[in-house]
């Protein structure tokens, strides 16, 4: 008996880990699930219900137990009522399948649509996954001793098997929040890592780190599509004036305020990221030299025409000095690198001819 519930407990873990695995790779979050992550989660813990089924555990003479209803508490605690639903319905339909249609099938296919129901309406519950997780458990535990009275007809009988069958769901229960917990805070942490260690934590935009790994990304492909990459460099002038006139905090709202223009100026495709103390760099992919030039004006008329206000209500403006530059202006060899140095070059002119303007590297 211990040994198949050692095998129940291995496959429980490693179908747990699987799906750790999937979400991992798909960057799927407990909180954001799409409705087609409900019908694809159902699924699956379904085909665990049913895997479950073939490593029944005996608990008596002519009588088995399984951990199948746990696949549907954890659907019901960790996706949904939509998934749910249906990982009870292949549960359901596979029992009946697989292990051919009889009386003790069919009335064990009733209860396990009775769990599932339940188990859906109370996944609607506010409480917090661990105590939800164990009435779900009571409740599916309920049903089964329903069934059990119903399929063996003798309460001495249910009385003999219920109380092993009812400590193996509540150990596989403990088991399956303990594991999906674990799995759930390390994908969350991985997830929370990967997105600050590519995101500048005061603007929210991309950070330098991602401005490389895009250019080295856009680069080879704008080579390969035959398509123009423009490139700008942004710089707020005199920004050491702000800071010392202001306050360091002062600044900071500046520098939230223009990633916001920035953000709405550019197209969806566009990376915008903050690659400096208060410079800014855009890579536009497939984006020739003239629009290059129109978004950055419309950038710079956009910072000059908007009032940055500060945390006390002062009224600031400030604007930009902006280098602009378009693959394959030089060459079709040319690195990253020397494209970023090309709108660098443009951002110096210029600040040279006077700041707040646009200039372009001329090759
Ligand atoms: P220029 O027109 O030539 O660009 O002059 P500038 O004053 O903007 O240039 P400078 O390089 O002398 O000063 C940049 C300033 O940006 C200095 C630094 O204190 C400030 N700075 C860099 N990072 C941050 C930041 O995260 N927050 C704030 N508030 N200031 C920052
Ligand atoms: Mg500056
Ligand atoms: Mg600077």
């Amino acid at each position: 008996m211990f040994s198949t519930f050692f095998v129940n407990t291995c496959i429980l873990v490693t179908f747990l880990y699987i799906t750790g695995l999937i979400s991992q790779r798909y960057k799927i979050r407990l909180h954001t699930l799409k409705r087609k992550i409900h019908w694809i989660g159902g699924a699956l813990f379904g085909c665990y219900g049913i895997v479950m089924m073939y490593y029944s555990i005996p608990v008596g003479f002519n009588t088995i137990a399984d951990l199948r209803h746990l696949a549907i508490v954890a659907t019901a605690t960790y996706i949904g009522a939509p998934a749910t639903l249906m990982a009870t319905l292949f549960i359901c339909v596979g029992r009946l399948l697989l292990f051919g249609i009889n009386t003790q099938a069919s009335v064990g296919a009733i209860f396990m649509m009775l769990v599932g129901l339940g188990c859906a309406l109370l996944s609607h519950l506010s409480w917090s996954r661990l105590p939800k997780l164990m009435i779900m458990n009571v409740f599916a535990m309920g049903i089964i001793f329903c069934s059990l009275m119903i399929n063996l007809k003798n309460l001495d009988d249910v009385l003999h098997v219920y109380p092993l069958q009812l400590f193996i769901s509540m150990i596989g229960g403990c088991l399956l929040y303990l594991i999906a917990e674990s799995i759930n805070t390390s994908n969350e942490l991985l997830l929370r890592l990967e997105h600050t260690s590519y995101t500048d934590h005061l603007t929210n935009l991309s950070n330098r780190r991602q401005l490389e790994f895009s250019l080295e990304e856009k680069l080879p492909q704008a080579r390969q599509r035959h398509e123009h990459l423009s490139v700008l460099v942004l710089d707020i002038d005199h920004f050491k004036e702000v800071n010392d006139t202001y306050g360091h905090a002062a600044g900071d709202a500046v520098l939230r305020q223009l990633g916001q223009i920035l953000m709405e100026k550019c197209r969806p495709n566009d990376v915008v990221t903050r690659s400096g103390g208060e410079e800014f760099t855009v890579l536009l992919p497939n984006c020739a030299f003239r629009q290059a030039l129109r978004i950055a004006n419309q950038i710079l008329s956009g910072v000059n025409q908007h009032e940055f206000i500060l945390a006390d209500g002062l009224v600031l403006k400030v604007t930009v000095s902006i280098g602009v530059t378009t693959f394959p202006g030089t060459g079709e060899d040319m690195s990253g690198a020397a494209l970023l140095e090309q709108a660098d070059k443009a951002l110096y002119e210029a600040k040279n001819a006077g700041r707040n303007r646009v200039c372009s590297y001329e090759t």
